[in-house]
């Protein structure tokens, strides 16, 4: 790792996005690994990746984590969800030409699906991409996508009706755009946690090579990425806002004592602890099931759903043992935590929405338990 991040990288003291320079530095930090094939390390060295194992891919994480990265060590949620789909859906020719940019981090991505007029329902996705000889005509809107990155993605992976006049489900495609062709405008759009953005195209010329998965088979490629989406990777980082809250309460005094010593409080910190654990062992059953090539069910939407619902919980809970403290922010003296206690108060709203929500996960797990249903729907395929 010493030759890779540099000896000077400190992560941002306070919540919010990186800096330019920091992002800058992040994306170079992103390149080195994806020179050795482990910034998306799963993934087959012949596309760029390290064909690592889980356990190779469980100490690089916790080499990472070492110093506060993620990896990626920048926003990339484009390029996750589609060298999952790309390894399952694509041409080998695609795989090739598509593969490599994203995992040796040569270009970031933006996942545009949610539409103005609802994301829930993915299938009735309406920005249309009608072929046109060797290419497609891309018209229509995304929103509530992306990410404040101090520089515009390089692509986006979409989806998009191919075919209009086709039954649902029969009709969609998904398609990689590039982020610099004519008549894409990205508009910033605020929301309590972070900057996000809308996506107009307005005639955008896309080289058909760009369809993945063939002319309205976008359905089935969109469910390899709702599977992953909704954690069939599993995870196993750590959490860092608990870490980050735990040492809060352990080394702040209140009334002469740290405030993990009070004894009504010490019960609310272990609803916390335990809440954040069985997020952590659902993350971490599905990290070995896709690694052990364990076909799952509902794995994936359980733990998005007991992740989102338990993220309520335990910022309720912060609130009861911090009071005011928990909902002040970015605050030289006051704010608790320099600022991420009060940050996790509103992620832990919005994340209710993202990649399907509690309504929705609760959906797909009762389909995959077969309740209300003669047949229980099978989860996607994911490489
Ligand atoms: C922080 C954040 C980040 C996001 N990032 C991205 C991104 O990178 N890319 C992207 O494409 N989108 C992104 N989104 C959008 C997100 O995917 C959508 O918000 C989400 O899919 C829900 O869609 P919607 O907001 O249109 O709500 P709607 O679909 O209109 O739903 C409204 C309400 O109705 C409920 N509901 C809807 N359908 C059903 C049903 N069938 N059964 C029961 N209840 C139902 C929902 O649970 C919800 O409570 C992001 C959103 C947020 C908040």
């Amino acid at each position: 790792m010493k030759e890779i991040i540099p000896s000077n990288f400190k992560i941002s003291p306070r919540p919010g996005e990186p800096n330019a320079e920091q992002y800058r530095v992040r994306r170079e930090i992103g390149q080195k690994l994806g020179d050795k094939g482990w910034l998306y390390p799963a993934i087959k060295k012949e596309y760029g990746g390290g064909s690592l194992s889980g356990g190779q891919i469980t100490l690089l994480t916790q080499e990472l984590e070492e110093i506060d990265l993620e990896n990626p060590p920048y926003y990339d949620a484009g390029g996750q969800m589609s060298s999952s789909a790309i390894q399952v859906w694509a041409t080998d020719e695609q795989k090739q030409h598509f593969l490599p940019q994203t995992t040796r981090g040569l270009k970031t991505t933006w996942l545009l699906l949610t539409e103005p007029h609802g994301g829930s329902d993915l299938a009735s996705a309406k920005t249309q991409a009608i072929r046109n000889g060797d290419e497609y005509i891309v018209n229509g809107t995304k929103t509530w996508v992306g990410h404040d990155t101090a520089e515009p993605p390089d692509q986006f992976w979409t989806i998009v009706q191919t075919d209009p006049t086709a039954p649902r489900h029969q009709n969609l495609g998904f398609i990689i755009i590039p982020a610099n062709l004519e008549g894409i405008t990205i508009q910033p759009l605020e929301t309590m946690e972070r900057k996000k953005s809308s996506v107009f195209f307005e005639d955008v010329h896309v080289p058909a090579f760009n369809l993945i998965g063939g002319e309205n088979n976008g359905w089935k490629v969109a469910n390899t990425v709702m599977e992953v989406e909704h954690g069939g990777n599993g995870r196993i980082g750590k959490n860092q806002n608990m870490e980050r809250f735990f040492e809060y309460v352990k080394s702040t005094s209140f009334n002469g004592q740290p405030i993990s010593k009070d004894p009504d409080i010490r019960e609310l910190l272990a609803d916390i602890y335990i809440e954040q654990d069985v997020s952590r062992l659902f993350g971490l059953r599905n990290f070995w099931m896709r690694h052990a090539r364990v076909r799952g069910t509902y794995e994936g939407s359980q733990s998005s759903f007991y992740g989102k619902m338990s993220g309520l919980k335990i910022s309720g809970k912060m609130n009861q043992i911090l009071g005011y403290f928990a909902v002040i922010g970015d605050e030289e003296k006051w704010g608790a935590s320099n600022g991420w206690i009060e940050h996790y108060q509103r992620q832990a709203i919005t994340a209710v929405h993202p990649g399907g929500t509690q309504d929705i996960q609760r959906t797909i797990i009762a389909r995959r338990m077969g309740i209300g249903r003669t047949v229980k729907e099978e989860a996607a395929q994911i490489e």
